[in-house]
């Protein structure tokens, strides 16, 4: 079965995770924790970062700092994995749901634009401007962009959306770390970027997450939270709830050699798009997701919209070549279902049911994409 995504580890994690074990630092500290932290945050052109367990709570630690409460709302992408969503009911606060645009799979923003417009009214509140929603009269405090798959929308248009309505902006970029709009680093946009490193992610620590900031006193605050609140470094003395939100020094070390090979496996995740944009745009009705000329994608998962989703699934996970659907949009599960979802021709459902990922490791070789395509080409000979 060629995988649809596995790690690749072939640079100095074991080197890296030897002297954890060889040195007894495998805990909560360690020199590895805080140079993977600079790692990441100076590759993504951001001045802090703070690293935690996984990219789940780095989002809710985020919201947390942007001061989102049980009484607001926050606006989400009606398509994205699930833990975007957990992370905003984690603080009690209602998701807004925003329909997609159907060629980027990326949160509308026309649709977004027009909504706010139409739904909120500005107050002030102790000096400051928010946008209340006229309905609900809860406060919208944030917007979670989600570049999904490692694309990204027009972020200078998301920006001006959320100045015009006081929103602070919490990039939901686990998937797009090395994604570029206009030369800028998704991630380095918002007041915060979220980044993941779990085992399906362009990098991987086996489960991590990096917060990345350019406020410092933000930042202090981020590494305060993720680590219990302790107020001194002798007492235990804490002065607010914490969270045992930390990486641990094993996991750090595996990211900090992840981190050197990164470029390489950059240049070969970009090799398996170009090549499999190459090999399938003529075949059957497969359609890509569009890629605007002011993105660089990371190309993190190789994924394209047909009609024959559902057969062609069953086939590949049959022959050998391990696939999986798009995520059913949120707005169709349970959890949602009394949340607000904005849309005019519900495209989330569209793309969710015609959209199929293929395998896209950054260590997969020529001759298992060339078994991926002809396996693709065999089913179009029949629909
Ligand atoms: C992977 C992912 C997350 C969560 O990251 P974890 O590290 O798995 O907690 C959040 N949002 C999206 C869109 C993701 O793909």
């Amino acid at each position: 079965m060629i995988p649809l995504s596995v790690p690749f580890l072939n640079g100095n994690e074991w080197k890296y995770v030897k002297d954890c074990l060889d040195t007894g630092w495998i805990s909560s500290a360690g020199s590895y924790v805080n140079q993977f932290e600079q790692q990441v945050a100076h590759y993504a052109g951001a001045k802090y970062g703070i690293a935690c367990m996984n990219g789940t709570v780095g989002l809710h630690i985020a919201q947390i700092l942007s001061g989102v409460t049980a009484d607001d709302h926050v606006i989400a992408p009606n398509i994205t994995f699930i833990a975007t969503l957990n992370a905003i009911k984690y603080t009690g606060a209602s998701p807004i749901l925003i329909d997609v645009d159907p060629k980027n799979w990326q949160m509308d923003l026309d649709l977004l634009d027009a909504y706010l417009g139409d739904n909120t009214i500005e107050k002030e509140v102790d000096g400051i401007l928010y946008s209340f929603h006229k309905s609900t009269n809860k406060c919208i405090k944030a917007i979670m962009p989600v570049h999904v798959l490692g694309n990204i929308g027009d972020m200078n248009r998301l920006q001006e959306i959320a100045t015009a309505f006081h929103l602070d902006v919490i990039e939901d970029s686990t998937e797009a770390l090395g994604t570029l709009f206009q030369g800028k680093h998704a991630g380095s946009f918002g007041k915060f970027g979220v980044f993941s490193f779990n085992g399906n992610k362009i990098i991987s620590t086996g489960g991590g997450g990096v917060i990345v900031t350019d406020d410092e006193e933000l930042a202090k605050k981020a590494k305060h939270l993720t680590t219990q609140a302790k107020a001194s470094a002798m007492e235990y003395l804490h002065d607010e709830i914490g969270y045992n939100y930390r990486l641990v020094n094993v996991l750090a070390a595996i990211g900090v050699a992840q981190m050197e090979e990164f470029p390489t496996l950059l240049e070969n995740k970009k090799r398996m798009d170009s090549y499999y944009r190459s090999q399938l745009s003529a075949v059957g009705d497969i359609e890509f997701q569009y890629v605007s000329p002011d993105v660089e994608a990371n190309c993190w998962l190789f994924t394209f919209r047909t009609k024959h989703m559902r057969e062609l699934l069953a086939y590949l996970n049959e022959n050998g070549v391990q696939s999986r659907p798009f995520w059913v949009p949120m707005n169709q599960l349970e959890m949602f279902k009394e949340d607000i979802y904005v849309s005019t021709d519900d495209h989330s459902n569209q793309v969710y049911q015609t959209s199929i990922s293929i395998p896209s490791s950054a260590g997969i070789s020529l001759s298992q994409m060339e078994t991926v395509v002809q396996t693709i080409k065999a089913f179009y000979t029949t629909h």
